[in-house]
């Protein structure tokens, strides 16, 4: 396809996962933020990205080390990042070949500093004509239909790899955020962590997720179930397999949960009374992966006495919602003014 004109592109930079919508198209491109990179002297060449890098987690060959370079939801090392975030435009502008470079709007956590501002347009100034910056929980809040343009008060809670934002929104504007250094990525830890201590079996990143995934919850009403997980024995250094249950996982993932519950609560506490009777009223919408913790919803329900919904696609939430501000120019919930 030939155009004199780029398509608008909007782009949610996760821990874990970037995602990009093309205006007119959707999501165009889902991949892992991953970088891997060989070290040659003092010099770093990235040499895999996303779902490329990815298979290199955890078994990479001498001289080579897969990096996420969006840490704690900004970039922590800009290099990386930089070519990620390039590779990926390129990906998705390789099909179009317009004349003009893209308007792209970015999803950034509500707490970044100016310098984080900075590095973001850095790293993408040059892909673009113009860079816009959009506060990640008001496009989820979008992305998961709440009426963010109303005078109610609505919550989104968004729990991601490396961080989990809460924000309570009103008349297009985010009147409270907390964001917590907790999310998917602790609770892999936390796995980690239960099965080297109590199991005596050595796994990596990528067995505890999967774990996660297929027993891990945040409610016991999801205990009833078993998982054979194999790793490698600190006891005699062989390959091993054990049986795990359900229950077990729920509680190693307890103290992260539980973490994430009381911010929400945090959230609650610190609202100006005439809008947290709308989030009682209304409820809070759960987004990002950590949404689709089995019991996530309940836990929280039960826990603070609140409706709880869930984002249909909670993981692309944010995209949806930053996409749907390139749609609908109205909504034009940008943040500052760069
Ligand atoms: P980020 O915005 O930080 O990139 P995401 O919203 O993409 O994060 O969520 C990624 C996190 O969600 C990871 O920790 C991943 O393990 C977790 N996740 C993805 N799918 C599931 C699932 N089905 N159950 C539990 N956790 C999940
Ligand atoms: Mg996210």
């Amino acid at each position: 396809m030939f155009r004199i004109f780029a398509r608008d592109l909007a782009i949610d930079l996760g821990t874990a996962n970037t995602l990009i919508y093309e205006k007119g198209s959707g999501i165009v491109l889902n991949e892992p933020s991953l970088v891997a990179l060989r070290y040659e002297g003092s010099k770093k060449v990235p040499v895999a990205v996303g779902a490329r890098a990815k298979p290199m987690l955890g078994r990479t060959p001498e001289g080579v080390k897969v990096i996420r370079p969006i840490r704690t939801g900004v970039i922590a090392d800009f290099d990386a990042a930089a070519f990620m975030i390039n590779h990926f435009i390129n990906m998705v502008r390789g099909r179009s070949r317009s004349v003009t470079k893209p308007r792209i709007v970015v999803g950034v956590p509500s707490g970044i500093t100016e310098v984080e501002r900075r590095a973001i347009h850095q790293s993408i100034g040059g892909q673009a004509r113009d860079v816009r910056l959009i506060d990640e929980a008001m496009a989820a809040a979008i992305g998961c239909n709440l009426p963010v343009a109303e005078a109610t008060a609505s919550m989104i809670v968004d729990i991601g790899g490396g961080t989990t934002d809460v924000a309570i929104i009103s008349l297009k504007d985010v009147v409270y955020s907390v964001s917590i250094r907790e999310g998917g990525d602790a609770i892999d830890e936390a796995i980690i962590n239960h099965l080297r201590r109590n199991h005596h079996l050595l796994v990596g990143e990528a067995t505890a997720e999967m774990v996660k995934k297929a027993i891990g919850s945040a409610h016991s009403d999801f205990d009833n179930q078993e998982l054979e997980v194999r790793g490698r024995s600190l006891i005699s250094g062989a390959p091993a397999s054990i049986l795990i249950d359900g229950a077990e996982i729920r509680e190693a993932m307890d103290d992260v949960i539980s973490s994430i519950v009381s911010s929400v609560r945090q959230a609650l506490e610190n609202t100006p009374p005439e809008l947290s009777g709308d989030i009682i009223s209304r409820g809070l919408a759960l987004a990002g992966g950590g949404a689709m913790i089995r019991g996530m919803d309940r836990r929280i329900a039960e826990d603070l006495n609140i409706v709880v919904s869930v984002a249909n696609d909670p993981l692309a939430a944010v995209v949806e919602g930053a996409g749907r501000c390139l749609e609908d120019r109205t909504l034009q919930p940008y943040t500052g003014g760069r």
